[in-house]
């Protein structure tokens, strides 16, 4: 499934990454992983997806 798909049921703004649907604000994956960088999340702010992939090129790692 390449990068024109757009799964629907995950909306996704990050431009910046490998499996953003290139057509429209959605991810191309199945499915995405979310995980967290914190010990005790409590805000959406301490949520990651962990499925992001930096585009080639990119300088947003
Ligand atoms: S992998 Fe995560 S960050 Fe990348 S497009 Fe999908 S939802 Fe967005």
């Amino acid at each position: 499934m390449g990068t024109e798909f757009a799964n629907k049921h995950i909306g996704c703004t990050i431009h910046n990454c490998e499996n953003h649907c290139s057509c429209d604000d959605y991810c191309s994956l199945d499915k995405i992983e979310i995980g967290t960088h914190e010990a005790n999340p409590t805000k959406a702010p301490c949520t990651d997806c962990l499925s992001f992939k930096a585009k080639p090129g990119c300088d947003c790692k």
